[in-house]
C-alpha cells in the first residue's frame, strides 16, 4: 500500500514539474494534454466496460456533446465556459440516462450495437446541423480563464487537464472501494447473485453509463477550449473504437490502466504516423494495421492489459508482496440496523403447491411444506430431485409456473429476487457464486448492501467512511462467526471450495435474514469443519433464525433438523420428523435404489420398513421435534 502511495506521489510530482522547465519541448506538453483528455474518456470505459462489463463504442459521441455544447453556447450566446460545462454535463446526463434506460435492458450485443448506432447518428447530426457549422464545425472558441488567469497556452491548459484527470482517478478509485462500488464490481459476473443480495443491478448499469458519459463530456469541454475549434470528425465512431482500444491495452479493469492505455496508444500512433511514411514512402493509414495486430497480441498474451504486468513488475523489483493479507480486522464500528423480528409466528415460510416446469420436464411438482420460526427444515432427495429449483422459486430467482409462497404471511411468489431479499430471505447457492477477484470481506460486505445507504457521490468522494466502517465491521463479524476470521483479506477465489461455501453463509448472514436458505453448505467440508458448521447453525436457530437446508450428508441432516421434506423427481415423497422419515419405505427405496454413491452411508441399511410412516403427508402433517 505505502509503496503504491510513494509511486503515485512521484508520478504527480513529475507531472507537476514537467511543464515548469522550459527544457520540456512544447510537443511533449501537447502530447501529454491529449493523453490526459483521452484518459478521462478511457477512465469512464474502465468503469463501464472493464469493471461493469458493458461495452460502449459510443464514448466519442459524448465527448462531442461536451465539446459542441460549449462551442455553441460560448460563441453564439457569450455564455461563460464554466456555465457551458454545467449545461453540457446536464445534457450528457439526460442523453446517457435515456439511452441507457433503453439499451441497457437489452442483453448481450444490443448495447454495443446501440452505442454504434447512437455514435453514428450523433456524428451525422454534428455534421448536418446549420447551427453547429455543419462539417466545418465551430471556430473562434475563447480560451478558458480561471480567476482571471488565461489558460490559452498548452502549458496552462496542461494543469487544468491533469488536475481533472487525477481527480477523476481518485473519485473512480474511491467509488470502486465503497458500497456502490462492490455492487458495480458484481455486474459483470455476479449480477444474479447480487440481485439476491438486494442490489438493483439495472440501476447500477445506468449509473455507470452516465458516469462514463459525464467523464467523456468533461474531456470534450476541455478539448474544445484547448483546440479553440470543433468539427465532427474527432467524435466519430473510429474514435469511439480507439478509446475502447486504449482501455483494453491499458487494462480495462484498472483505474491506472486508463492512463497507461491512453499514453501507449497516442504515443504509438504518433510514432507510426512519423515513421511509416518514411519507411514505405506512402501516407496510407498504417496505424490501423498496427493497432489491429496489437489488439490480437494483447488479447492473446495479456488479456488483462498492460497495467497488471507493469504493476507486477514493479512489485517484484521492490521485493514486496504489497499484500494486505495479514492486516488486522477492521476496527469496531457501530452495529448496522437490524430487522425487526416478530415473535415466533406459526409459519415463517409457507410453500403451497408450487410448481416449476422446464418445457416438458416438471422439476417441481406441486410441492407444499412449511417452515416454522426458529426451526431447521431439511429438504433432501437424490440429485435432480428439484431441491435447488425449489430454492430458486422461493427466492424469486426463477418464476414459478404456479403455486404460492408466503413469507411471514405475505405472498412473495410474484416478487423479484431483490424484493424477496429485502424482506429478509437470505440464501447461498449450490454452485458457489462469489466474486473471486474480490477479497473475502468485501464479498461478505456485499451481503449487507441493503443495510445502509451510500450513493455514488458519497462513494466517489469518500464521505461514506463511517458507514463503510460499519459494513466492513459487520462483514468481519459474520466471517469470524462462521470461522473464516483468518481469511478476511484473502482473495475469495483462493479459498478452498468448502470455505467458499462458508463464505456464502457469512454473506447471507450479513443480509440480516429472518429465513436462511442453504443449498448444500457442507459439501466439500472436512469432518471437523462440518461439526463447526453444525454448531453455528444450531446457534443461529437458538437465536430465532429459521433455516431451510438442502444437504446430502445424512448424519449432518439428521442431527440438525427439526423437520424433513423428502423430494424425488420433483415430487414430495415424505415429510415428518427425521427419525420417522428415515424409516419411510418410499424414502428408503428412493435412496437405496441406485443413487447411493451420492449419499454415502446415508440412511441406515438396517432400517426396516417395519414401522412405516404414511408417505407424502399433506403440507402441515407431522409434528415438530
Ligand atoms: P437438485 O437440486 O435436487 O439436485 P435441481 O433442482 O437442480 O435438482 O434440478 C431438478 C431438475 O430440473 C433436474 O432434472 C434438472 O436437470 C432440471 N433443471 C434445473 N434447472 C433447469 C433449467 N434452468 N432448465 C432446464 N432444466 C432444469
Ligand atoms: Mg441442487
Amino acid at each position: 500500500m505505502r509503496k503504491n502511495h510513494v509511486l503515485i506521489a512521484l508520478f504527480v510530482v513529475v507531472l507537476a514539474v514537467l511543464p515548469m522547465t522550459t527544457a520540456t519541448p512544447e510537443f511533449w506538453i501537447t502530447q501529454l494534454n491529449y493523453i490526459g483528455l483521452a484518459s478521462l474518456v478511457v477512465l469512464g470505459l474502465v468503469l463501464l466496460t472493464g469493471v461493469g462489463g458493458l461495452t460502449s463504442f459510443g464514448q466519442a459521441a459524448f465527448v462531442g456533446v461536451g465539446a459542441y455544447t460549449t462551442a455553441w453556447l460560448t460563441t453564439q450566446y457569450g455564455v461563460s465556459p464554466w456555465l457551458a460545462l454545467v449545461a453540457g454535463l446536464v445534457l450528457t446526463a439526460l442523453i446517457a440516462f435515456t439511452l441507457g434506460a433503453i439499451t441497457l435492458r437489452l442483453s448481450g450485443h444490443y448495447l454495443p450495437l446501440g452505442t454504434i448506432a447512437w455514435s453514428l447518428s450523433l456524428f451525422y447530426l454534428f455534421g448536418n446541423m446549420e447551427a453547429l457549422g455543419k462539417h466545418d464545425g465551430i471556430a473562434g472558441i475563447a480560451p478558458l480563464t480561471f480567476f482571471g488567469w488565461s489558460l490559452s497556452g498548452g502549458r496552462n491548459m496542461y494543469y487544468l487537464i491533469w488536475v481533472l484527470v487525477l481527480l477523476a482517478v481518485w473519485a473512480t478509485h474511491n467509488l470502486l472501494d465503497s458500497r456502490p462500488g462492490r455492487a458495480i464490481r458484481a455486474l459483470k459476473s455476479g449480477a444474479g447473485m447480487a440481485e439476491s443480495m438486494g442490489v438493483n443491478t439495472a440501476a447500477y448499469k445506468i449509473i455507470i453509463f452516465v458516469y462514463a458519459a459525464l467523464l467523456a463530456c468533461v474531456s470534450g469541454w476541455l478539448y474544445a477550449h484547448m483546440q479553440r475549434a470543433v468539427s465532427p470528425s474527432p467524435f466519430g465512431l473510429n474514435y469511439g473504437i480507439e478509446y475502447l482500444f486504449m482501455a483494453v491495452v491499458g487494462g480495462a479493469g484498472y483505474v491506472w490502466g486508463a492512463l497507461l492505455g491512453s499514453a501507449v496508444i497516442l504515443i504509438l500512433k504518433d510514432q507510426i504516423q512519423n515513421w511509416m511514411p518514411r519507411l514505405f514512402n506512402t501516407d496510407a493509414n498504417f496505424e490501423l494495421i498496427v493497432f489491429g495486430v496489437m489488439l490480437v497480441l494483447v488479447l492473446q498474451y495479456a488479456r488483462d492489459g498492460l497495467w497488471p504486468i507493469l504493476s507486477g513488475l514493479f512489485r517484484r523489483l521492490t521485493g514486496g508482496a504489497g499484500s494486505r493479507r495479514n492486516a488486522p480486522a477492521p476496527p469496531e464500528a457501530p452495529a448496522l440496523p437490524k430487522r425487526e423480528r416478530d415473535a415466533p409466528t406459526e409459519h415463517v415460510l409457507e410453500v403451497d403447491a408450487i410448481r416449476k416446469e422446464f418445457g416438458g420436464l416438471v422439476a417441481v411438482n406441486d410441492i407444499s411444506f412449511n417452515v416454522r420460526t426458529g426451526e431447521i427444515v431439511g429438504l433432501i432427495g437424490p440429485n435432480g430431485a428439484g431441491k435447488s429449483t425449489t430454492f430458486n422459486l422461493i427466492t424469486g430467482v426463477l418464476p414459478a409456473t404456479r403455486g404460492q409462497v408466503r413469507f411471514r404471511g405475505q405472498r412473495i411468489d410474484r416478487l423479484s429476487a431483490r424484493a424477496i431479499a429485502k424482506q429478509g430471505v437470505g440464501r447461498t447457492f449450490q454452485h458457489v457464486q462469489l466474486l473471486p477477484g474480490m477479497s473475502v470481506i468485501e464479498n461478505v460486505a456485499l451481503g449487507a448492501h441493503l443495510r445502509t445507504e451510500v450513493g455514488v457521490a458519497a462513494g466517489a468522494l469518500h464521505t461514506d467512511r463511517a458507514r463503510e466502517a460499519q459494513l466492513l465491521h459487520e462483514a468481519a463479524r459474520q466471517l469470524q462467526r462462521v470461522g473464516l476470521g483468518d481469511y478476511l483479506y484473502e482473495q475469495a477465489g483462493n479459498l478452498a471450495l468448502g470455505q467458499q461455501r462458508i463464505l456464502e453463509i457469512a454473506r447471507a448472514l450479513a443480509t440480516d435474514p429472518v429465513l436462511l436458505l442453504l443449498d448444500e453448505p457442507a459439501a466439500g467440508l472436512r469432518y471437523k469443519e462440518k461439526q463447526d458448521l453444525a454448531r453455528v447453525l444450531s446457534q443461529l436457530r437458538e437465536e430465532g433464525m429459521s433455516i431451510l437446508l438442502v444437504e446430502h450428508d445424512m448424519d449432518f441432516v439428521m442431527r440438525l433438523t427439526n423437520h424433513l421434506v423428502v423430494m424425488d423427481f420433483g415430487t414430495k415423497l415424505a415429510e415428518g420428523v427425521p427419525a420417522e422419515v428415515q424409516r419411510n419405505p418410499a424414502v428408503l427405496e428412493a435412496y437405496l435404489g441406485g443413487i447411493d454413491e451420492d449419499m454415502p452411508g446415508t440412511l441406515p441399511q438396517s432400517a426396516t420398513p417395519a414401522a412405516p410412516v404414511a408417505p407424502a403427508h399433506p403440507a402441515n402433517a407431522t409434528g415438530v421435534a
